[in-house]
């Protein structure tokens, strides 16, 4: 009796776990799109193109290889449209009753393989450098799960930039030379961009039918969709970008949408590229002397440190994780995230990348649209389901610890030391927004007043309580008292009544 294996839009690589596990001669592989999966938050078109075109690829690759595949494609009449569904209409059709899956990173898909009344067997996802037991150790008995310490462990565990028991370099992080503000010109083009074969055609025309509706643009589409394109991409960027990754990591340009990052994130999430893959290229680039230690470093940490690290937090936390509301926050999220007009250069540009690309870099996605959410004090469960929706590598277990946690402090200080709270100082430091932006980044009050100056006191004044004892925050509770009572009082005035224009609908 053939068993069932399921594979997910985010599985799309043979070292899935249930792939691993199953018999090609007797098992069948179970494929589906699925609307629940397309639309239980409105993903951005390009999203749902990407991981659909990738899942058809994937599919063909695997029949080729002489699997059988139950695919179902989203217009199917016979398909029922959720993936326990799917899995009991091909159970019926083979007469199996057993069914090997990977263990999905959303809490929401591991509860719907859990309930699918067939006898379900879910399998650690081994794509990962730690295991979730592996970082439950590592997480025993500590106050506090600082990222930093982590990565060093992952760092021994892989040998990646190690020399015996020491760090390349002597050092085992180089994120200080990693802060140079926005350069004048980039000598880097971008991300390698695939032009649409008709596998893919056939998925835009599709994705455009049924979800055209969806924030963001579907075409032009340049994403890989399978393995080979997407290693095309990452010698692309270790060769071109690598270089000047670490310098301007951390810079934003108006009319620059990548700088020299890397745009590999989505491929790893969904299986195309695997994490050590990537990590050991970046390494041979610094080994044959085409990359500097910074830029190596830095780049290695985002995903055997932080990229491992969230995850661990994640299942590490708890289902009601992504739900979190540490500090209250409860302002509904303004239309301009969705592409509604503000004078605020910095987000509308972000924003507006935002929807042409499905992506945006660390730097805007913390300090320019998380750091505005969390100053204005935006409903952490709407904000996340934005990020959720608009970028194509948002996959809720990498999702949900950057927005809830990094980004906007809801999870009490479990990922983050300190709330990431910036006045547009640090913005006009990083980038070119400021110019030619409706407001003044220098003016602190009255006419022209950057919203970001405003509301930075005001978040800092509405969560005394919270923070005043924070020791990293003592110097910016300082100067805020050093002020005189008047201007305290005029700065918290107009931070209200901006927040109040915004809510009623104003262009602000
Ligand atoms: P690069 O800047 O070139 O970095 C290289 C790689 O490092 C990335 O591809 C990614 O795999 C990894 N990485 C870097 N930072 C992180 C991080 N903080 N957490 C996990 N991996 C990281 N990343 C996602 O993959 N999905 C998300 O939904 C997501 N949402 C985010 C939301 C917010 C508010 C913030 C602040 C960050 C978020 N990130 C998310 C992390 C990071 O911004 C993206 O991984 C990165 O921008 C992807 O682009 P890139 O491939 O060009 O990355
Ligand atoms: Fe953003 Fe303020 Fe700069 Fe305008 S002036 S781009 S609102 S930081």
């Amino acid at each position: 009796v053939s068993r069932l294996i399921l594979v997910l839009g985010d599985q799309l690589t043979d070292d899935v776990a249930a792939l691993k596990a199953a018999d090609k001669t007797s098992d069948v592989v179970v494929m589906a799109e699925v609307a629940e999966e397309g639309s239980y938050v409105p993903h951005h078109p390009k999203k749902i193109a990407l991981i659909l075109a990738a899942m058809r690829k994937f599919a063909a690759r695997l029949r080729k290889d002489g699997w059988t595949v139950d695919y179902s494609e989203l217009d199917d009449t016979e398909n029922s449209q959720s993936i326990c569904g799917e899995l009991l209409r091909r159970a019926e059709q083979h007469g199996a009753s057993e069914v090997i899956a990977t263990r999905p990173g959303e809490y929401r898909l591991i509860a719907a393989l859990e309930d699918c009344p067939l006898k379900v067997t879910l399998l650690e996802d081994d794509r990962f450098i730690a295991s979730h037991k592996e970082f439950e150790e590592w997480a025993e008995g500590r106050k506090a799960l600082r990222m930093e310490y982590f990565y060093r462990d992952m760092r021994r565990k892989t040998g990646l930039m190690m020399e015996g028991d020491t760090p390349a370099g002597d050092k085992w992080n180089y994120d200080h030379d990693n802060r140079k503000p926005a350069p004048d010109d980039v000598d880097f083009g971008g991300p390698m961009q695939f032009a649409p074969d008709e596998t893919v055609e056939a998925v835009l025309d599709l994705v455009e039918r049924r979800f055209g509706n969806h924030f963001g643009d579907l075409r032009p589409f340049w994403f890989a969709t399978d393995q080979g394109q997407a290693r095309r991409a990452l010698a692309h960027f270790v060769k071109h970008a690598l270089p000047k990754f670490g310098d301007f990591q951390d810079a934003m340009l108006a009319e620059n949408r990548f700088l020299y990052h890397a745009v590999v994130g989505l491929y790893i999430n969904i299986g195309l590229l695997d994490p050590l893959e990537v990590c050991q290229a970046v390494e041979q680039a610094w080994k044959d002397g085409d990359a500097p230690i910074n830029a190596a470093e830095g780049f290695i940490r985002q995903i055997i440190g932080w990229r491992e690290y969230v995850r661990g937090i994640y299942f590490h936390e708890g289902p009601d994780y992504p739900r979190r509301n540490g500090l209250n926050h409860q302002r509904k999220l303004p239309e301009f995230y969705w592409g509604g007009e503000t004078n605020m250069r910095c987000i509308s540009k972000a924003v507006e990348q935002t929807g042409a690309e499905a992506y945006a870099h660390h730097i805007q996605r913390l300090m320019v649209t998380g750091n505005f959410a969390l100053l204005a004090g935006l409903d952490p469960a709407e904000v996340s389901e934005w990020y959720l929706a608009v970028y194509a590598d948002a996959f809720e277990w990498v999702e949900a610890p950057n927005v809830v946690g990094m980004s906007l402090f809801a999870d009490g200080g479990v990922i983050a030391s300190k709330p990431y709270v910036s006045s547009g100082a640090y913005i006009n430091r990083m980038s070119d927004y400021c110019k030619g932006c409706h407001y003044k980044v220098s003016v602190k009050t009255g006419e022209g007043a950057c919203p970001f100056n405003l509301l930075y006191w005001h978040f800092l004044d509405r969560h005394r309580d919270r923070f005043s004892n924070n020791a990293r925050m003592g110097n910016m509770y300082r100067t805020w008292d050093r002020m005189d009572a008047d201007r305290r009082e005029t700065v918290l005035r107009e931070a209200e009544a901006f927040l109040e224009r915004m809510s009623a609908g104003a262009v602000v």
